[in-house]
Parts: C-alpha cells; sequence; structure tokens
C-alpha cells in the first residue's frame, strides 16, 4: 500500500462526475429567458461549468466505465469534521483563499457561514445516523469554495471538493442557502465512494436520486424535522422571490416544482409510466430520478418518525452493500426490499413499505428493469472505443449543398437538445474560415476520438461536403473549436 497523496487538492479515488445542482435544461432555458441579465450570466455558468469539466477531466483520470479505483490511505485517528472553506473571490481558481478552517469562529460572509454549518450537518448526518467517518468513512476533509465565478448559476461536487455559486440574483439566488444542496452534492461524493453508481441512464438517475435523499435526510434531521413535517423539496431556498415554482425538485410530487417562463416546466416523471427515454442529460439522470425519488417519499411516510433513521438506513444499507455501479431501477428496488428484509423480516412493516412503494411508482422486476416495459431503451452508446480511422458515412444524401453544416449539442446533466444547420456563408468571415480550415482537416475526426466522459456535453457535427459526421465529447475539445460551435449554435 503506497497511497500517500499530499497535495493540496485532495486525490479522489473513484471516477468523478461533475455534478451541478442546476441541470443544464434550467441553464439552458435561462440563458434563452429573454432577459439580457439572466441570459447573460446562464451563458456564463454555461461557459464555466464547461472549463471546469475540462479542466478536472485533465486532472482525474476518469473512467466512463464507472470503474472502481483505489482509494487513499488517510483515515483520520479520531471522527470529527474537517472542514475549510474557501473564498474565489468571483473567480473560478479552486479552491480560492482559505477563510474558515475547523473551529474557527463565524465570519461576516453569510456564504462562507452556511457552507461551514453546511458541510458540518451533513458530516452529521452521515457519521450520527450511520457510522460513516465523512465521505469516504476514512475521515476525508471536507473542503469547500463560495463565491465562484460571477453570478454563477450553480453548485457541485468536483470529485474532491464542493464549489458554491452566487446564483444570479433573480432567479437563483446563493447557492449555500439550501442545505439540501450542500448535503446532495457531498452525497456526490458517498456515492462514488461507495456504490459508484455510473452516471448514465437508470443508474445515473439512480446516483442523483442517492443525492437528493441523503440531501434532503440532511435537512431533515438538522431541522428535526419528521419525515411527515419535510417538504421533501430540494433546493427550495434558491428560486428568487418572483418565481412562479417553491424549488428545484419536490420529491414529494415530481414534475410539481417550478412552472415558469424563464424556466419552463419540471420535467420529472414520478411514475414508470413517464419514464423519460433520451440520450440526452446522460439520460435524464436528473429527469427519472423523481421516480425513486417519489419512491423513497412514500416508504418515509409510511413509515413515519425521522426519515434518516428508518427508510435512510435501509438506503444506506444498499448503497454500501453489494450493489453494482451499473444498477437499474427493478434492481436497486430489488436492493432495498433485500435490505428491509434482512433488518426486520419478511413480513415487517419495513418491507411491505418498500414493496408497497416501488408497485405506486411502477417499479417492478416485470417493469422497472431491463426486462422492458417504460424503462426499455437503447443502450447509451460505446465509449468511443477504437474509432475506424475513416470517416463515418454522413446520414444526409450525397450530392448535398456545399458548406452547409449542422452543429448539434446534446448530453450534459439535462440538456436540452440545441441544433443548428447554418450556411457557412452566413457566418462572419473568421469563423467561416475556422469552420473550412476544420472541416478539411484530419482535426475533427481525432477528436472524435476521446473518450466518452459522463455528464459531459456532446458535440455533433455533420457537412456533406466535404463528408464529415462525428460526435466529439466535450472534454475533449480545445477550447477554441469549443467556442467555435458554441458561437455557431448561438448565430
Ligand atoms: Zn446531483
Amino acid at each position: 500500500m503506497t497511497t500517500t497523496h499530499e497535495t493540496s487538492h485532495p486525490t479522489d479515488p473513484r471516477p468523478a462526475v461533475r455534478c451541478g445542482i442546476v441541470p443544464p435544461y434550467l441553464l439552458q432555458a435561462l440563458a434563452s429567458s429573454g432577459e439580457p441579465h439572466l441570459e447573460e450570466r446562464a451563458r456564463e455558468t454555461l461557459r464555466l461549468d464547461q472549463l471546469r469539466y475540462e479542466e478536472h477531466a485533465r486532472e482525474h483520470s476518469l473512467r466512463p466505465d464507472g470503474a472502481r479505483v483505489s482509494r487513499r490511505a488517510n483515515r483520520a485517528t479520531t471522527e470529527a469534521p474537517n472542514r475549510v472553506v474557501h473564498d474565489a473571490g468571483g473567480g473560478t481558481t479552486l479552491p480560492g483563499e482559505k477563510v474558515r478552517a475547523e473551529g474557527e469562529p463565524a465570519t461576516d460572509d453569510t456564504a462562507v457561514n452556511e457552507a461551514y454549518d453546511g458541510l458540518g450537518a451533513t458530516w452529521d448526518l452521515w457519521n450520527a445516523a450511520y457510522g460513516r467517518n465523512s465521505l469516504d468513512d476514512r475521515g476525508l476533509g471536507l473542503v469547500a469554495t463560495v463565491h465562484y465565478g460571477t453570478n454563477y448559476d450553480n453548485a457541485f461536487w468536483d470529485g474532491s471538493q464542493m464549489v458554491f455559486g452566487d446564483g444570479d440574483g433573480v432567479v437563483l439566488l446563493g447557492f449555500t442557502r439550501s442545505l439540501d444542496v450542500i448535503g446532495h452534492e457531498l452525497a456526490h461524493g458517498v456515492t462514488q465512494y461507495t456504490s459508484g453508481l455510473v452516471y448514465q441512464d437508470q443508474a445515473g438517475a439512480l446516483n442523483e436520486h442517492v443525492s437528493d435523499v441523503f440531501g434532503i435526510l440532511v435537512k431533515q434531521r438538522a431541522l428535526g424535522q419528521s419525515a411527515e413535517e419535510s417538504d421533501w423539496l430540494i433546493g427550495a431556498e434558491l428560486l428568487g422571490p418572483d418565481v412562479k415554482g417553491v424549488a428545484l425538485r419536490s420529491m414529494k410530487e415530481p414534475g410539481t416544482a417550478y412552472d415558469d417562463p424563464r424556466l419552463g416546466k419540471d420535467p420529472q416523471p414520478g411514475h414508470m409510466r413517464d419514464f423519460v427515454d433520451t440520450d440526452d442529460d446522460n439520460g435524464g439522470v436528473h429527469i427519472n430520478s423523481g421516480i425513486p425519488n417519489r419512491a423513497f417519499h412514500l416508504v418515509a411516510t409510511t413509515l413515519g418518525g425521522n426519515a434518516w433513521e428508518r427508510a435512510g438506513a435501509i438506503w444506506y444499507a444498499v448503497i454500501t452493500g453489494d450493489i453494482k455501479a451499473d444498477c437499474d431501477f427493478a434492481t436497486f428496488a430489488a436492493l432495498t426490499e433485500a435490505a428491509a428484509v434482512a433488518a426486520h423480516g419478511e413480513d415487517s412493516e419495513e418491507a411491505r413499505a418498500v414493496r408497497d412503494a416501488w408497485a405506486q411508482v411502477g417499479v417492478t422486476n416485470e417493469t422497472g428493469g431491463a426486462a422492458g416495459g417504460g424503462s426499455e431503451r437503447e443502450p447509451a452508446p460505446a465509449p468511443a472505443p477504437t474509432p475506424s480511422p475513416e470517416p463515418e458515412p454522413s446520414p444526409v444524401p450525397a450530392g448535398g449543398e456545399p458548406g452547409l453544416v449542422q452543429v448539434r449539442r446534446t448530453g450534459g446533466f439535462a440538456g436540452q437538445v440545441r441544433e443548428r444547420t447554418v450556411r457557412l456563408d452566413e457566418l462572419p468571415d473568421d469563423d467561416a474560415t475556422a469552420w473550412r480550415t476544420l472541416l478539411a482537416s484530419p482535426t475533427l475526426m481525432a477528436l472524435a476520438q476521446g473518450r466518452m466522459i459522463p455528464d459531459a456535453f456532446r458535440y455533433g457535427v455533420s457537412c456533406d461536403v466535404p463528408p464529415v459526421d462525428v460526435t466529439i465529447p466535450e472534454p475533449a475539445l480545445p477550447e477554441g473549436v469549443r467556442e467555435l460551435f458554441d458561437r455557431t449554435l448561438e448565430a
């Protein structure tokens, strides 16, 4: 055992995914909301997200298959939180200036104190309720950065630390305001160290679900709320005062969290019959998580009392048990039932509550998994194995118009598909020249050989003359090329 990493940036042991609390479909909606202030802020957030993810992908050898890699040996000698909060001062350099370490008094910066307290409440839940010593059960230090970017509309776990933006101040407020959001992001860290759920399709929706579950449990425990008393809302404190909605997600009633001209309507389903079959958002990970979220809410409220003690303990047993990284809904449901039976018996109140809840959301062995029903869908695209050196045939019939290029962006957390077909001579001269150079060179094909990375945007470029049809994972894109794609999409 020679894992000794003593860098200022903790080394993560698992394939990390960048996990922003605001899915791209919301950011995209803001970016085209017709309000210049919001549009500018949302675009800036999307841009910074992309930069962050590229940087992260370079720093951490992300593995697309979710395979486990060895954990570092840094177990603390005593079990207590070890928090450090930094201030990025509106910049994007992480971790930023250290402003409050463990045991230090509160500062006059609300965001700093909210982050510090939220990290503490999260550590407390995992430790007091489940005997877990931090995210990795080895006393991992909890690192957070506040005031990241300018009016940054997001918060995320980058595989090593928490990052909080201040929001645009109109639709979305400061991201340290919601305790469940802090708990959600840190739970991605726990998943990283435990189940390693792949951030794609049903496993990805379960990854999101697990974060919502333990995020809401952090809030409930900190507030002393029983299952009945909780609002079961994720991100309620983030919405600006005139936003038509109550939160970013509702675990109780998925699909009802907001309906706002700038945000669109909450797209979450609460039943398997409404499962959203999409290639976007890594297979709708932020959308379909509504289905298991509602199941958890049903279990928790059926059992009553403190959800972290009853329903939460069953879920904790599952994520730390014999769960596979590519687990689907039906398998997860079966694992929760098995955990309830193991702890409480076949005919226990717990086992019945779990069985009933999954049945109510339409997840059964017959319909919830790969066997069929609403969840059956094409397998995810293979992680760009060994691409052919030859260009793939273009779907556009031969003889098409020279200089006509289609750019399509999918992926991201839940990103809307953005697509545009342009004539190059409609573009500014510099961009048209850049496109002609790019299309004529082997660059695009080379870039298309980059690995598929969970959570990354994917840019598709197709052109008839010359024949080009490629899909490129965003982290593989040089900044200049990505900016050209984005300008073209927005032109
Ligand atoms: Zn998440």
